[in-house]
C-alpha cells in the first residue's frame, strides 16, 4: 500500500521530476580532442570543385556551420599558430587532422593545397578571380606563377581589394578566415555577389575542363 512516510526525499515533489525532460534542441558539446561539437559540422566533399584550393574550402566550412576564423584556423594543425597563420602548403597543413572534421578524402585535401617545385612556383599574394570567387571557388592554380588569367573564364587574376587596395598574402590566418569572400582589411566583399553555400552553382563543363588542362599541364607536363 502507498505510503507517503516511506517516499524518498526526491519524489517529494514529483512535478518537478516531470519538468526535468529533454531541451527540444540539441545542446551541442566540443569534443576537445577532435575539435568537433558531438552532432558534427555541416559539409560535404560534393561541394568542392577540381582544383580547389584550402582557402575556399575552408571559407565553405565557416559558411555552412557559421564559424569564425579561429575555429577553421585550429583545424589546419595542432602546432600551427593560428594567428601567425601559414601557407596552405603540402607538408606543413595537417590534412588527417581536417579530414577527421570535413570528411573529405584525403587525396582532394592533399590537391588543395601547394605543391612547390623546380619549374612551379606560386604567388605569395592571394591571387582570384571575381566570377570564380561569385561561385565560392578559388583554386591553386590561381596562385602559381606565370598564371595570370583565369583559365574557366580567361579574366585577369587580381590580388588587390577593389574598395581598398589591400593585397593578402596568401597565409591562413585567423585575419584571413575570419572574412570568407571578403578583403580582410576593410571587409568589402571579394566578388559581386554575396555567396552562400545553398545557393552556389557547380562549375559548368567547359569550365571543368579548362581547369583540369592547366592543372595537366602545370603538374604533369
Ligand atoms: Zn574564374
Ligand atoms: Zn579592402
Amino acid at each position: 500500500m502507498f505510503s507517503p512516510v516511506m517516499q524518498p526525499a526526491a519524489y517529494s515533489s514529483p512535478r518537478k521530476v516531470w519538468r526535468a525532460t529533454p531541451p527540444p534542441f540539441p545542446i551541442l558539446t566540443l569534443d576537445e580532442r577532435k575539435l568537433t561539437p558531438a552532432l558534427g559540422y555541416l559539409f560535404s566533399a560534393k561541394w568542392i570543385d577540381p582544383c580547389e584550393s584550402l582557402v575556399t574550402i575552408l571559407w565553405k566550412f565557416e559558411k555552412a556551420n557559421a564559424l569564425p576564423g579561429h575555429v577553421a584556423a585550429l583545424l589546419m594543425g595542432a602546432d600551427i599558430d593560428p594567428y601567425g597563420g601559414v601557407a596552405p602548403q603540402a607538408g606543413v597543413i595537417d590534412i588527417r587532422r581536417l579530414r577527421d572534421t570535413l570528411n573529405v578524402p584525403l587525396k582532394i585535401l592533399h590537391g588543395s593545397l601547394l605543391v612547390p617545385s623546380q619549374r612551379r612556383r606560386y604567388s605569395k599574394l592571394f591571387r582570384y578571380c571575381r566570377c570564380c570567387l561569385a561561385r565560392g571557388y578559388h583554386s591553386v592554380l590561381h596562385q602559381i606563377d606565370g598564371v595570370d588569367v583565369c583559365p574557366a573564364h580567361r579574366r585577369p587574376l587580381e590580388t588587390a581589394c577593389r574598395r581598398c587596395g589591400y593585397e593578402a598574402p596568401y597565409v591562413l590566418s585567423v585575419r584571413f578566415l575570419d572574412a570568407p569572400y571578403r578583403c580582410a582589411d576593410c571587409r568589402a566583399g571579394y566578388s559581386h555577389k554575396v555567396f552562400s553555400v545553398l545557393s552556389s552553382q557547380r562549375m559548368k563543363k567547359d569550365e571543368r575542363i579548362a581547369m583540369n588542362r592547366l592543372y595537366f599541364r602545370r603538374y604533369f607536363g
